[in-house]
């Protein structure tokens, strides 16, 4: 049995077209990320190439063969372009254009009036290469979605490169070419390609932006921490917990110095580096099962489940030398910083009670001149027995 290739390309071409006007308007407008632009740009492509090639036949194959061939391979760069764009990394302008415009004038330097193959074997060799190199950028990207794709192409590319050998070795009119590696095989699967990678990106697109939106719920803009509400909960979650262990930790509330001078003197823009910096520092200190969220302003709260007292003073020490370790990349000093430190303990429930001791203790560092960690002892007590260190400048 013959499949009709005419039909099949009629049916691709309204199939692509459904796609494309879907795919533009459910996925590349809700998310604008460039992978997506780039399969709108290959869906668009593979269309029209398929569209000009519905003229294969008619006197004016001479023109719609090269411009088809062209426009298909357009559509293999894009996907490679869109495969990159992954890893945000660009294809050079000629690695884009040299295979379609190689491909175009091979054909119309092959009698493309006459010769329905015109220009046959460059465009087979040009849809392997895009096809794979395609394959291979997904394949570095190793996440279960993004390797699927990579098989996908590479199936695709493997297919495309068996067509070339068949069309060297066999003929493009041998009757064992036309049945695996003709026009109607190729259009048959090229079209169950669209479809799965079309759903495929669309869900990566939709997990991108769900991301996105969690993290924007959560973290705080600026320096990547927690927020302020999300610190709350989670830090409130981990006091019942270690309430029920019976584990103890700490509780640090750290504030900028002097803050308002370095917006003042340096700007507005130097304030956000400086509390963009302490952040950093914050993170490059902290355990993974630390919590770190900015309180408010240039006001940050840890939470170290499992750290003694003098534990978190040695944290809180060494946060700030990060903070002067750093201070060299900034074209202002960074400022100091003081710490209130409050100990939780087992028999600790209520986390306002822990944050109102640190803040307490912070107080006490700004009022003994700032720079240093003071600690409160006894919160459940209510009893404030500072211990002072002053920390490393
Ligand atoms: P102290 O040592 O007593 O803490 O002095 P301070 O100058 O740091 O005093 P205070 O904590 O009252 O000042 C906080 C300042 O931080 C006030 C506010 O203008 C500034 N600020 C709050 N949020 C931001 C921010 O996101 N970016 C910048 N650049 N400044 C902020
Ligand atoms: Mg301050
Ligand atoms: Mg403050």
């Amino acid at each position: 049995m013959q499949l009709d290739t005419y039909s099949l390309r009629v049916a691709f071409g309204v199939m692509s077209v459904a796609l494309l006007v879907l795919f533009y308007f459910v996925t590349y407008r809700g998310t604008r990320s460039a992978y997506s632009g780039w399969w709108c740009a290959a869906l668009a492509a593979f269309q029209s190439g398929s569209f000009a090639y519905l003229l294969d036949g008619t006197d004016q194959r001479w023109w719609a063969n090269p411009l088809g061939n062209g426009l298909l391979v357009v559509g293999a760069a894009s996907v490679w372009a869109g495969a990159r764009s992954f890893r945000a990394t660009r294809i050079h302008r000629w690695g884009f254009t040299l295979a379609p415009l190689a491909t175009t004038l091979a054909a119309a330097l092959d009698s493309p009036g006459t010769n329905t193959w015109a220009g046959g074997p460059v465009f087979l060799g040009s849809m392997t290469i895009m096809i794979a190199l395609a394959s291979r950028e997904l394949w570095k990207l190793d996440t279960g979605t993004h390797r699927a794709m990579s098989l996908a192409a590479g199936g695709l590319a493997l297919y495309y490169a068996a067509r070339l050998v068949a069309y060297i070795a066999v003929g493009p009119d041998a009757r064992a070419f036309l049945t695996w590696f003709g026009s109607a095989v190729t259009t048959l699967v090229t079209m169950v390609l669209l479809v799965f990678v079309s759903f495929t990106i669309t869900a990566l697109s939709n997990e991108q932006s769900q991301n996105d939106l969690r993290g924007r719920a959560t973290r705080d803009g600026l320096t990547g921490v927690l927020n302020r509400n999300t610190f709350l909960e989670m830090a409130a979650d981990r006091l019942r917990s270690m309430k029920r262990t019976g584990s103890s930790g700490s509780l640090i509330l750290a504030d900028l110095d002097h803050f308002k001078q370095v917006n003042d003197t340096y700007g507005h823009a130097a304030g956000d580096a400086a509390i963009q910096a302490f952040a950093e520092a914050c993170r490059n200190t902290v355990r993974s099962t630390d919590l770190v969220g900015r309180y408010g302003g240039e006001e940050f709260v840890l939470l170290l489940p499992g750290a003694e007292g003098s534990i978190a003073e040695a944290v809180a020490a060494q946060v700030s030398l990060r903070l002067r370790a750093a201070e060299q990349a900034y074209p202002f000093p960074l400022p100091t910083v003081s710490y209130g430190i409050a100990s939780v303990d087992g028999s600790t429930t209520d986390l306002g009670d822990v944050i109102s001791a640190a803040d307490v203790a912070l107080y006490r560092a700004k009022d003994g001149g700032r720079n240093r960690a003071v600690h409160a002892s006894g919160v459940a007590e209510g009893r404030m027995q500072a211990t002072e260190s002053l920390l490393a400048r």
